[in-house]
């Protein structure tokens, strides 16, 4: 039976200064993109590799025999009939949504007023948002995300919420208050547009670059913002982009939405335009979804250094369109792009399990993704669409030791069909594929194990 074991990050000085460390195993990850350059010149691989860390760096990576001559007094913790691979990297997903995931669809709009909206209206009492934020981070580590870019709700609570467990993890983590002042419940609802981006801006003041937090200008998305409240929020967005403040919002994910937008902007050209009015399209706005694009939309997210993000969990149970990666990855004006749980529409927190559902929805449209794209997508395309591919995402000297091990052998047939997978990307592929929980033996935050499974 497998034990499961969290632990918070000791981070004090003592703490990180004697973190010199080895992790030695399999290793693979991406050092340039797969969709743009041969899938061979972007993979680095070792059979038998070491990876050296300090003071929650990586400060080496290679193979082992030759790596390990010189730190001869490493302390090494070795993991067999694994791999190890950079954390995953989910681009976006709503803790608050805890609660209720797993309920019953129908539509976008009608799931988000049965549950969503009554279960975030809980997430004013600071305790059960406390509650909330310790039962989602356990999820994230024990299916290895060790970066996520988290949707709150309307509470200051809820984003103090999750960035206070995120700091006990030391995990790179962004928020932001969600600002929505229409077409939701009261309870729910923003007071005035202008309160909401006081509020947001405190938080932003309190939490960005508190540690490894950053935060997000977050609208839910158009149709529960007025115009002035995006307004505002573009001006904020804009007054700290080039401190590293985000924009993170949901854009053309259903078709009944993206008619709603429609009748509440008839001005806008198309549902991009609503925030390129404000002022929210920018080098570090991150949207999700993006399943119902217009090829002029592309362009204005390519041109502008969007991310987009896949969601393809959440996109099947809800029904919404599928997202085209071929679209989205054109080569001509390829969009940084990730992979996102969104959690609760999303139906598990595990960024792996989603490259399944992603293969899926590119062959009901003729498309074949490859194992290497997609586990470049669950990483480094992650981290570039976080603008933070100079830190996480892959496996490199001078990036975060944010790192999952996972497991060859997690169940007994997988250990027998593996056997007869040719190479890595063969058997990561049929344990993304047949969707195996306890996939992760570990998982590392800044050089440090904050997750554990046997
Ligand atoms: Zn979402």
């Amino acid at each position: 039976m497998s034990v499961e074991k969290f632990s918070y990050a000791n981070t004090s000085q003592a703490g990180i200064q004697c973190s010199l460390k080895g992790v030695r195993g399999e290793i693979l990850s991406f050092i340039k993109d797969p969709f743009l350059y041969e899938e061979k010149e972007c993979v680095d691989h070792y059979d038998d590799g070491l990876i050296v860390i300090k003071a929650g760096r990586i400060e080496a990576v290679g193979d082992y025999a030759r790596l390990v001559k010189n730190y001869p007094d490493i302390e090494i913790e070795e993991y067999k009939n694994s791999v190890i691979m950079p954390g995953f990297v989910d681009c976006h997903l709503h803790y608050v949504q805890s609660p209720m995931i797993g309920s019953p669809g129908d539509t976008l709009l009608n799931w988000l007023n049965r549950y969503t909206f009554p279960t975030e209206a809980k997430f004013k009492d600071k305790q059960f948002a406390d509650e909330t934020a310790r039962m989602f981070f356990r999820q994230l580590l024990r299916n290895g995300t060790t970066t996520a870019n988290i949707f709150a709700t309307t509470f200051p609570e809820s984003v103090d919420a999750i960035f206070e467990e995120s700091e006990r993890y030391n995990a790179l983590t962004i928020c932001g208050k969600v600002l929505q002042d229409r077409n939701l419940p009261d309870n729910l609802k923003d007071r005035s547009a202008e309160n909401s981006v006081v509020e947001s801006e405190g938080l932003l003041r309190k939490w960005h670059g508190k540690g490894r937090r950053l935060y997000a200008v977050a609208p839910r998305f158009a149709p529960t913002s007025s115009r002035l409240q995006l307004k505002l929020a573009g001006e904020l967005y804009q007054a700290y982009v080039g401190k590293g403040v985000y924009m993170h919002t949901h854009l053309d994910e259903a078709y009944n939405e993206i008619e709603w937008v429609k009748e509440l902007y008839p001005e806008a050209t198309d549902y991009t335009d609503v925030y390129a009015r404000y002022g929210l399209v920018g080098r570090r706005s991150v949207f999700a979804h993006c399943c119902l694009m217009e090829e002029r939309e592309w362009d204005v997210l390519y041109d502008a250094g969007c991310g987009v993000v896949h969601c393809p969990s959440s996109n099947l149970f809800l029904g919404d369109g599928e997202f085209k990666f071929w679209e989205a990855k054109e080569r001509l004006r390829p969009c940084k792009t990730g992979i996102g749980t969104d959690v609760g529409g999303g139906t598990n927190f595990s960024v792996f399990r989603q490259l399944g559902d992603a293969y899926k929805v590119g062959m009901l449209k003729d498309r074949y993704l490859s194992p290497e794209r997609s586990l470049y997508l669950a990483t480094r395309g992650g981290a570039e669409v976080l603008g933070l591919d100079d830190r996480i995402g892959s496996i490199f000297p001078g990036y975060d030791a944010d790192l999952v091990v996972l497991d060859l052998k997690p169940t007994e047939f997988l250990e027998w069909r593996l056997k007869f997978a040719e190479d890595i990307f063969a058997k990561l592929f049929v344990m993304q594929t047949t969707g195996v929980e306890n996939l992760v033996r570990a998982t590392y935050i800044a050089g440090e194990k904050v997750f554990q499974n046997g």
